[in-house]
């Protein structure tokens, strides 16, 4: 997107909406489009010599990546006067146009996403160019959270309570819960104010346009004895409408929540197109002592006095740790670099993997409106179409294939419209329920492809490897969930029914066969990876990198706070964990430095 134009918009954004500024953010919504049907990633490699050197001011504090958990760090240290804070950021801020939420489903596709691929893959991933999968991963100020479905979902509460059985003190559910009710701003009627809270920086609202639809699939949860439950209250088990990270409408990143109330402390510098190459770690005294990173054609060393906190995601944070020589010392020094700690960075990747191939029609129960017409509505009222990535329902299951003994969901299913940005009218509507596997058992990898910052790692999901089949089977078993649902009749006053296309490497087969090899084939991961620099107990957990106060073991001065640090996957997405986990980083480290 040409950046007069997002200059222009803006600047609009501070006018009453006239019909030129309309007819800006259809523009806007037309060129998005543009963008994500034909941007391409191109790599690019780093040569060192076509980059100037220079030295920066010192720091107390350098936190490299502004995702849910860095940019909660950073709000919280630079509520300290006299510390000063740097947070880097590799990509950009976000334009009134993406913060449009129906526009998510076009940002993964732009230079907002890293545009990661898996390797390639052997039990999954099937149908893809050479059976390797997309893996979205945000580049933004506000990390994912300004590209992602944003449904907010805090886990179950048995999730964190087995973290703390890794001998993980302060990470139990009751530890935890005063984070969450600390972020929140939840402006949801009926819910449960005893664990729901107002006046934090995580404004909740439900999505400002639904159609009947999410009411049907709350009825046809009812016909199949499935509870209507708030999901992040005291029972999670059941069906919802979604709690939405929205703000009357518009998409309210960590940039503009955290970041946005922090941005004026004279203490906090924001670096954005600042990609972090290293992190300075002294090989003798094995203390972190600054970061090196890329910025307008400069090399840049950046000294930390205090600490450097990691939060560079589940994909680019254990990347930075093994560049820097933590990690796996053979892998390490294959490709030249000098190890400093043997550390499993990269092992225990948990892959959500979530199955796309459930689509309905079902006959036409909403208006269609026109984008003129859905702009007109954004903009005057914070309403229709435009204000939701189409998410109507959700339910988490625990379904005949778990062998789980606690009461934890398996799968998750989002029910979730299609065609938010009109051009036409329909005669159906159409609609699908995404199934995701919440607690995957296979295990994945990460690693280093070279020793090029520049280059993406080696992702290799293994995803559907598990050697009891485990995964495929709560897979399958929630798709049988979603056709049940789609059974009802509830949903069949709807006329709902599959709109389905086999697809062809598994048209010959029928039944549990036919959606075994159809999530073997185009199951793809939905953004949610975790585990890469996994938190465990020390001298018990073989494959921890931080300890429970997120420190990197035997590395002075160095956390890591994001997804990367999950010890045990969580029962639903990880943006609010992720900003738990940030504001319990900024408690202890304020902890250990005041
Ligand atoms: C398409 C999609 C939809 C999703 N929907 C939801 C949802 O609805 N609800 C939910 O809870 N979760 C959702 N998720 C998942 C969720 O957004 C992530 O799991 C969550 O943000 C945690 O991510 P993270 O810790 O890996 O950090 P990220 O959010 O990935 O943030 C890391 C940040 O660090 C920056 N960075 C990386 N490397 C460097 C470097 N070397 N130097 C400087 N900066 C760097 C990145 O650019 C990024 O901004 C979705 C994800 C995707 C991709």
């Amino acid at each position: 997107m040409s950046t007069i134009f997002l200059l222009t918009l803006i600047a609009a954004a501070t006018c009453a909406p006239t019909d030129e500024f309309v007819e800006s953010f259809v523009k806007g919504i037309e060129e998005m489009e543009k963008i994500a049907e034909t941007y391409q990633y191109k790599q690019e490699n780093f040569v060192p010599e076509h980059y100037n050197t220079s030295e920066t001011s010192e720091y107390d504090f350098i936190i490299v990546g502004s995702g849910p958990s860095g940019s909660a760090i950073a709000n919280r240290l630079s509520e300290t006067p006299e510390w000063k804070i740097l947070l880097l950021e590799a990509g950009y801020i976000e334009s009134p146009v993406s913060q449009i939420p129906a526009m998510e489903k076009y940002l993964q596709h732009t230079p907002y996403d890293w545009s990661f691929r898996t390797t390639s893959q052997k039990h999954s991933c099937l149908a893809m160019e050479d059976s390797k999968c997309p893996l979205k991963k945000a580049k933004a100020l506000g990390g994912t959270t300004a590209t992602d479905q944003m449904i907010y979902t805090r886990g179950n509460r048995q999730d964190y309570d087995k973290w703390a059985d890794l001998n993980l003190k302060g990470w139990c559910w009751d530890d935890l819960l005063p984070y969450f009710m600390k972020i929140e701003d939840a402006h949801i009627p009926d819910l449960d104010r005893k664990l729901h809270n107002l006046g934090g920086h995580v404004h909740l609202e439900r999505f400002q346009h639904s159609t009947p639809l999410g009411k049907h699939v709350l009825e046809a949860g009812h016909e199949l004895g499935i509870k209507t439950v708030d999901y992040n209250g005291k029972d999670q088990i059941g069906v919802s409408i979604p709690q939405a990270t929205t703000k009357d409408g518009r998409r309210n990143s960590v940039a503009q929540t955290y970041l946005g109330h922090a941005i004026k402390r004279r203490n906090l510098e924001i670096r954005t197109g600042a990609l972090a190459t290293k992190i300075l770690v002294s090989p003798h005294t094995k203390e972190a002592n600054g970061v090196q990173y890329l910025q307008d054609g400069k090399l840049i060393n950046a000294k930390a006095t205090k600490e450097v906190i990691v939060s560079a995601g589940a994909v680019n944070t254990p990347k930075l740790l093994m560049l820097s020589g933590i990690g796996p010392k053979d892998e390490l020094e294959a490709l030249k670099i000098e190890p400093v700690c043997d550390l499993k960075v990269g092992h225990h990747l948990k892959d959500q993997l979530t199955f796309y191939g459930l689509n309905f029609i079902a006959n036409s129960t909403a208006k269609h409106p026109t984008v003129r017409e859905s702009v007109e509505e954004l903009l005057h009222h914070h309403n229709g179409p435009l204000t939701t990535p189409g998410a109507e329902a959700v339910a988490y299951l625990k379904t005949s294939a778990s062998k789980e003994k606690l009461d934890l969901p398996d799968v998750e299913l989002l029910v979730t419209r299609g065609d938010r940005v009109k051009k036409e009218t329909h005669e159906h509507d159409r609609f699908s329920i995404e199934v995701t596997l919440l607690h995957p058992k296979s295990t994945g990898k990460l690693s280093l492809h070279d020793a090029d910052p520049l280059h993406h790692p080696l992702i290799d999901t293994n995803s559907l490897t598990d050697p009891d089949e485990e995964d495929l089977h709560s897979m399958v078993a929630g798709i049988k969930a979603a056709l049940k649902l789609a059974e009802t009749h509830s949903l069949q006053k709807l006329g709902v029914r599959l709109d389905h296309d086999k697809l062809p490497a598994c048209k010959h087969i029928e039944d549990d066969e036919y959606w075994r090899c159809a999530v073997r084939h185009s199951a793809v991961n939905r953004g949610n990876v975790a585990g890469t620099a996994r938190m465990g107990g020390e001298h018990q957990d073989k494959e921890a990198v931080v300890d429970g106060r997120l420190k990197v073991m035997g590395v002075h001065r160095l956390r890591v706070a994001d997804a990367s640090v999950v010890p045990v996957t969580i029962s639903g997405n990880l943006v609010g964990p992720s900003i738990v986990v940030g504001e319990r980083a900024a408690h202890l480290i304020k902890e250990d430095w005041k």
